[in-house]
């Protein structure tokens, strides 16, 4: 039984599928006006892992997140650039996509693109202003009225009566709530489409709700994205469905915390960004992913070289008893195709439990440590010991860690021998000159 953390309930919940053995799962995606920074990595990795954690436990997953092309800064980046806003966005999707595939997670099953959904965005909005949840302001925008939805705040826990009492009101003449959203700006600026309200683009809340509608139904498992997301825009997505469909957007509202940069928040302001391809290609894919996991996805994530430290002896710690196992076993002769069920189970229990990899972790470190007693005896129980190897290994790529199997040719296992011989004949000389041959082979 897999449980995840609802925001929308505030507390943690069993997962029911709306279609049996299914999940529907959408996660919002960037605006692709820059690469993609370390922050943008967390959601890519978070997500993936729980795609892979319902995978393992039998659902099949569609994976839905979308690219948002039209904005400001891509329009303005054209202009800077004398370019199209295609041609800005296609070498961001593309640098992200990279991205993605760097840090080995799955690649979206379907990643929609605002340029090309205009038409249903377009009568998305003509529906709400039709049914009175939306209005035409003065200065031709179109604005969502909050208002028009009772259950306003119910993703975010805010009510609006609160909001409007608390917060500092953003002067904006057009509108008649100052928690209204933009759905359709007006403007003869960069890229625009025709509208029924003038030539135009769309304002960012609207693009999700029509994207999840069109490529996955009115009703998902899953909806997913940073806490930063939370509010306004999927407070905005969710009032948008109640006011068209009349029904929640999502089942489960799921979100991941943001990471820090020693300690700091990353701003522009700070100049302290990461950018995502330079920190995979620094640390490699498996350390990335790992560190990424060692916190659960609903705390902050510090980036430091101090984590980055702990999370490379951990690491070693994992992999280097299993790279023993793979060269000793082989020495021996010996060979085990199956795995240890019973620690597989209580690892992907731990993740059940809202992901928690921290506690999946420990399962990991006490596997190890199960695999060290294994090799240390005089002779292993190969079975066993393998088993536990190849438990290790599956529970790995759960997390997207992938975990070679060291394969020793007749030149490798003739270096053992002849190293183990020159210790039989005390030739110490011998010994050293075959142990470094070892280490240079990356076999010691
Ligand atoms: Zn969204």
């Amino acid at each position: 039984m897999i449980k995840l953390y609802n925001s929308k309930t505030l507390n943690v919940e069993e997962f029911k599928p709306i279609k049996e053995g299914h999940v529907d799962m959408y996660v919002c995606g960037p605006t692709v006006y820059n690469y993609a920074h370390i922050g943008n990595a967390r959601p890519m990795v978070v997500f993936d892992v729980l795609k892979r954690l319902f995978e393992a436990e039998g659902y099949s997953v569609t994976y839905v997140s979308n690219f948002t092309d039209v904005d400001d800064k891509i329009i303005n980046k054209a202009i800077e650039e004398n370019t199209t806003e295609a041609v800005i966005a296609q070498r961001y999707i593309d640098a992200y996509q990279d991205v993605r595939k760097m840090l080995n997670t799955e690649v979206p099953d379907i990643t929609p693109r605002v340029t090309e959904t205009m038409d249903g965005i377009i009568s998305f909005i003509k529906e709400l202003v039709d049914n009175g949840s939306a209005y035409v302001s003065d200065n031709g925008d179109v604005y969502f009225s909050v208002e028009a939805d009772p259950e306003y705040g119910e993703i975010s826990h805010q009510r609006l009566d609160q909001l409007e009492a608390g917060a500092r009101i953003e002067v904006n003449d057009g509108k008649k709530n100052p928690y209204d959203f933009a759905l359709w700006k007006k403007t003869d600026k960069g890229i625009q489409w025709d509208s029924p309200w003038g030539k135009g683009r769309p304002g960012w809340h609207t693009e999700c709700v029509v994207m999840i509608n069109q490529n996955l139904g009115e009703y998902i498992d899953i909806h997913g994205g940073g806490m930063d997301l939370k509010f306004p825009h999927h407070e905005n997505e969710a009032a948008q469905q109640e006011c068209t469909h009349h029904n929640a957007l999502a089942n489960f509202w799921v979100h991941n915390a943001m990471i820090n940069i020693d300690g700091q928040k990353m701003s522009k302001s700070l100049g302290n960004t990461l950018w995502a391809k330079d920190i995979v290609e620094k640390l490699g894919t498996n350390l990335t992913r790992w560190l990424m996991s060692s916190v659960h996805y609903r705390k902050e994530l510090n980036f430091s070289e101090e984590t980055v430290e702990t999370a490379r002896k951990e690491l070693d710690k994992v992999l280097n008893p299993l790279r023993q196992v793979d060269i000793k076993s082989q020495l021996a002769s010996a060979s085990f195709d199956d795995y240890d069920e019973v620690s597989y189970r209580l690892f992907l229990d731990q993740l059940d439990d809202d992901l928690n990899t921290p506690n999946a972790y420990t399962v990991i470190f006490d596997t190890v440590k199960k695999i060290n007693q294994g090799l240390r005896t005089k002779e292993p129980d190969w079975n066993t010991v393998i088993g536990l190897r190849n438990s290790v290994v599956k529970m790995l790529s759960v997390l997207g860690i992938v975990v070679d199997r060291v394969v020793l040719d007749e030149e490798d296992k003739a270096l053992f021998t002849k190293w183990n011989e020159a210790k039989a004949n005390k030739d110490w000389d011998g010994a050293d000159q075959y142990r470094n041959a070892l280490i240079a082979k990356g076999l010691m």
